[in-house]
C-alpha cells in the first residue's frame, strides 16, 4: 500500500520577493512538474494544507514578530530583513506553509500515512522567535516539533538539516530544550549565517541535544554518507526519537549556484535512507520532511525526487557502490570525524 505523503499547493507560487531572488516561485514549479512524470504519479497520496494558526505560530514566535508578518498582507512590498521581502500574498503563503507540514506531521503521527515530504514555501530554519532572516518567516520545522510534542504527548523528536546552511532558528528555539535533538550539517567559516560552531552543543536542560557539523567546501556524496552512517546515526539510535523531521535544503547539490558543496542526486537519496532506518528502529518509521533551500531548481527537481522514492521504498539506487567510495575516504575524514566525537562524547555513550 501507498504511504507517502506530499504537500502541494499552487498558492505557494504565490509568495514573491524581489526580482531575480534565488527563491523563486520556480523552485516549485520545476518540483511539481515532475510530480506529474509516469513513474511519479500514483505512488504519493495529496495532503491539503491548512494555514497554521496563531496559536501554533505562537508556539515558536513572539507575538510582536507575527503581527509585523500579518501586516504585510495586502501590500505589494515590505522588506523584513536584508534579503527577506513579502509581497501582498507572503502572509498567506508563510501561514500554508506552516500548516501544510503540520498537516503533514499530523497524517504521520495518526498513522494514516508512513512518511512525507512538505513541498512548501517560505522555508523556514534561519527564522527566529522575533525576526524574519535568510528568505524565511515562520520556522516551519522548529513550530512543526512543538506541534507534535504537544498534541501527540511525545518527548524526543529528532531534526536532522542537511541544507547547507546552518538552522540558526531551530537550533536557538531548542538550545535548552532536551525534547528536540538538533543535528546539522552545513558549510562553515565565512559563511552565511555565521552560527553553528561545533561547541555549540546546547546549554542547560538542552545541553548535548546540539550537535553541529560544521563542514568545508566541496563535500560530496561520499563525506555526507560517512558523516550520516557513523555520527548521525549512532547519536540518533540512541537518543530514540518518536518522530524523525528533515529541514530538506538542496543547495548542498553540486549544481548549485550558492552552496559549494558536490551532493548528488544519490547521496540525497542514501541520507534519506539512513534516516529512514534511525526512524523504523525508533519511531515506527514516522518521518515527515520539510523543503529548505536550494536554488538550481533543475537539480533540486531531480534531489527531490530521489528522495520521493526513497520514502515511497521505489528507489533503484544502490548503495554499494557508495560504500565503496567511502572507504576509500576513511583516512581522509576520519581526523574531523574524531574531533566531532570528542565534542559530542559527554553527552552519547554509543560514540
Ligand atoms: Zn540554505
Amino acid at each position: 500500500m501507498n504511504r507517502t505523503g506530499i504537500v502541494k499547493d499552487e498558492r505557494y507560487l504565490d509568495h514573491v520577493m524581489d526580482p531575480g531572488h534565488p527563491e523563486s516561485p520556480e523552485r516549485l514549479r520545476v518540483i511539481y512538474k515532475m510530480l506529474e512524470e509516469p513513474e511519479m504519479k500514483n505512488l504519493l497520496n495529496l495532503i491539503p494544507p491548512r494555514p497554521a494558526t496563531r496559536e501554533e505560530l505562537e508556539l515558536v514566535h513572539a507575538p510582536p514578530y507575527i503581527d509585523q508578518v500579518a501586516k504585510t498582507a495586502g501590500k505589494p512590498y515590505y522588506r523584513l530583513d536584508m534579503d527577506t521581502s513579502t509581497c501582498a500574498k507572503s502572509y498567506e503563503t508563510a501561514l500554508l506553509a506552516t500548516g501544510g507540514l503540520l498537516e503533514l506531521i499530523k497524517a504521520v503521527m495518526e498513522e494514516k500515512l508512513q512518511n512525507g515530504f512538505a513541498l512548501v514555501r517560505p522555508p523556514g530554519h534561519h527564522a527566529e522567535r522575533d525576526r524574519a532572516m535568510g528568505f524565511c518567516l515562520f520556522n516551519n520545522v522548529a513550530i512543526g516539533a512543538l506541534y507534535a510534542i504537544k498534541q501527540f504527548s511525545i518527548d524526543r523528536v529528532l531534526i536532522v538539516d542537511w541544507d547547507v546552511h546552518h538552522g540558526n532558528g531551530t537550533q536557538n528555539t531548542f538550545y535548552e530544550d532536551p525534547r528536540v535533538l538538533y543535528i546539522s550539517t552545513h558549510r562553515y567559516g565565512y559563511f552565511y549565517p555565521g552560527t553553528g560552531s561545533a561547541k555549540e552543543v546546547g546549554k542547560g536542560k538542552g545541553l548535548g541535544f546540539t550537535v553541529n557539523i560544521p563542514l568545508s567546501t566541496r563535500a560530496g556524496d561520499a563525506e555526507y554518507g560517512m558523516i550520516f552512517e557513523t555520527l548521525i546515526k549512532p547519536i540518533a539510535l540512541e537518543y530514540r526519537p518518536q518522530l524523525v523531521l528533515i529541514s530538506a535544503g538542496f543547495d548542498t547539490h553540486s549544481d548549485d549556484p550558492l552552496g559549494g558543496m558536490e551532493v548528488t542526486e544519490k547521496g540525497f537519496a542514501r541520507m534519506t535512507r539512513i534516516l529512514m532506518d534511525v526512524a523504523e528502529s525508533t519511531a515506527q518509521g514516522r518521518l515527515a520532511i520539510t523543503l529548505e533551500g536550494g536554488y538550481d531548481v533543475t537539480a533540486q527537481g531531480r534531489s527531490v525526487k530521489a528522495v520521493l522514492k526513497e520514502l515511497a521504498h521505489a528507489s533503484t539506487f544502490n548503495e554499494k557502490d557508495q560504500l565503496e567510495q567511502e572507504k576509500t575516504l576513511l583516512p581522509r575524514l576520519e581526523g574531523f570525524i574524531l574531533q566531532i566525537k570528542e565534542i559530542q562524547k559527554p553527552y552519547w555513550k554509543s560514540l
